[in-house]
C-alpha cells in the first residue's frame, strides 16, 4: 500500500495554554506582549506538536497558537482593513460579533504565516497540514464599506490566500486547507461565486487541497442552531456536488454526534474524506471505541486510503486535558479499526 491507512488529522486549532492566551474562549486576548508573545507562541507551537505526536496523530497541525481567531489572526497582517473601529454583525446568520471593517483595497504587505510553517516544518518530520480561513468565511466576518460586492471582495481575498498558500506550499506543507464554514449557510452562494473563490485560492497549488465544512465550534449560538436544522442535517447535499466538481482533494465533514447521513459522502466520489470522529461541542473524552464506530460507519461510504479519521472542528474552545484526551482517542480509534482491516 506504501503507507498507512485512516490517517488521522485535526480539524486546525487546539486550546491555548493559559501563559499565552485566556482559556477557554474564542478570541481569547494574549496574556503576554512583544517578543515574550513571539516566544510564548513558538513554544506553545512546539507543545501543540509535540502533544499531536505523543498521542499518534498522523498529519499535525500548529494547533493555531500563532492566532487569536482563525479568520481574523489572518486579516491583522493586511491592509484595507480598520480593526480600531469595529461594528457589530450578525455572522453565519447565527451569532452577533464585533468585526472588522474593510475601508480599502486588500492588500498583503507581507506573507502572514512563513514563520509559524517554518517552525512547524522544522519540529516535525510528519505530513504537516496548514489551515488558512477560506475566502467565504472571510467576508462573512468583516463589514464591507469599500468594495460592497460580496464575491468581488471574496475574489479580492481569494488572490491574497493564493500567495501564501504558494509560499506555504513552497516550505514544505502537505496539505493546504481553507476553513470554510460559511459553505454551510449560505448555500446558494457557494455555487455562484463561493466554490469559485476557493478554487482561486488554491489555484495552482500541487500539495494536497482540503477545504473544512462544519456547523461550527460548541459554543451556545451553534448548539442553539443545530437544534433547529431539523432530524436529518442536509446542507452538505447542496454543496458536495459542487465541491466534487472543483479541483480540492480533500473534504471534511462532522460525523459524531451529528445528525448529517453519512451516505452523503457518496457525493463526493474521488475526494479524500476527513470524517469527524470527535465531537468538539461536548467535554467528554470518546472512547476508542466510539472513534472506531464512526470510521467504520464512514467505511461503507468511502475507501480505507481515501478517509482521514479527524475531529469535528476546531478544538480551541475546550479545555487543554479535555482536548488532550481526545487527540489520544482519535488516534487509538484509528489503530482499532487499522487492525480489523489487516494493516495495522
Ligand atoms: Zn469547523
Amino acid at each position: 500500500m506504501g503507507r498507512t491507512l485512516l490517517q488521522t488529522t485535526i480539524a486546525g486549532s487546539l486550546p491555548k495554554p493559559a501563559w499565552l492566551a485566556q482559556p477557554n474562549q474564542l478570541w481569547a486576548p494574549w496574556v503576554l506582549e512583544g517578543e515574550s508573545l513571539a516566544e510564548a507562541k513558538r513554544d506553545a507551537t512546539r507543545l501543540a506538536i509535540r502533544d499531536q505526536e505523543r498521542a499518534g496523530i498522523d498529519i499535525l497541525s500548529d494547533g493555531e497558537q500563532s492566532r487569536r481567531h482563525f479568520v481574523t489572526g489572518y486579516l491583522e497582517h493586511l491592509r484595507g482593513i480598520d480593526f480600531e473601529h469595529p461594528v457589530t454583525m450578525r455572522i453565519r446568520q447565527r451569532y452577533d460579533a464585533r468585526v472588522p471593517q474593510v475601508v480599502g483595497p486588500i492588500e498583503r504587505p507581507q506573507p502572514v504565516h512563513l514563520e509559524d510553517v517554518r517552525l512547524l516544518r522544522a519540529e516535525t518530520d510528519h505530513p504537516i497540514k496548514y489551515t488558512l480561513p477560506g475566502p467565504m468565511t472571510i467576508i462573512d466576518t468583516l463589514h464591507d464599506g469599500y468594495y460592497k460586492n460580496r464575491p468581488r471582495l471574496a475574489m479580492a481575498f481569494a488572490g491574497i490566500l493564493n500567495q501564501e498558500a504558494r509560499e506555504l506550499e513552497s516550505l514544505g506543507v502537505n496539505v493546504i486547507q481553507f476553513d470554510e464554514p460559511a459553505f454551510n449557510v449560505y448555500l446558494d452562494e457557494v455555487k455562484s461565486w463561493g466554490i469559485e473563490a476557493l478554487e482561486r485560492a488554491a489555484d495552482g497549488l500541487k500539495c494536497k487541497t482540503a477545504v473544512h465544512i462544519c456547523y461550527g465550534y460548541g459554543i451556545q449560538a451553534n448548539i442553539d442552531w443545530k437544534k433547529t436544522l431539523g432530524p436529518q442535517w442536509r446542507q452538505y447535499e447542496e454543496t458536495f456536488p459542487v465541491i466534487a466538481r472543483s479541483k480540492i482533494s480533500q473534504v471534511s465533514l462532522e460525523c459524531h454526534n451529528s445528525k448529517v447521513p453519512l451516505e452523503l459522502i457518496g457525493l463526493l466520489k474521488g475526494k479524500d474524506i476527513m470524517v469527524g470522529a470527535i465531537d468538539v461541542a461536548s467535554e467528554r473524552v470518546e472512547t476508542p471505541q466510539e472513534v472506531a464506530r464512526t470510521i467504520r460507519a464512514a467505511l461503507k461510504f468511502v475507501a480505507p486510503d481515501k478517509l482521514y479519521p479527524c475531529t469535528n472542528c476546531g478544538m480551541v474552545p475546550l479545555p487543554r486535558a479535555v482536548a488532550l484526551g481526545k487527540l489520544h482517542a482519535l488516534a487509538a480509534g484509528a489503530r482499532i479499526v487499522r487492525k480489523e482491516l489487516g494493516a495495522g
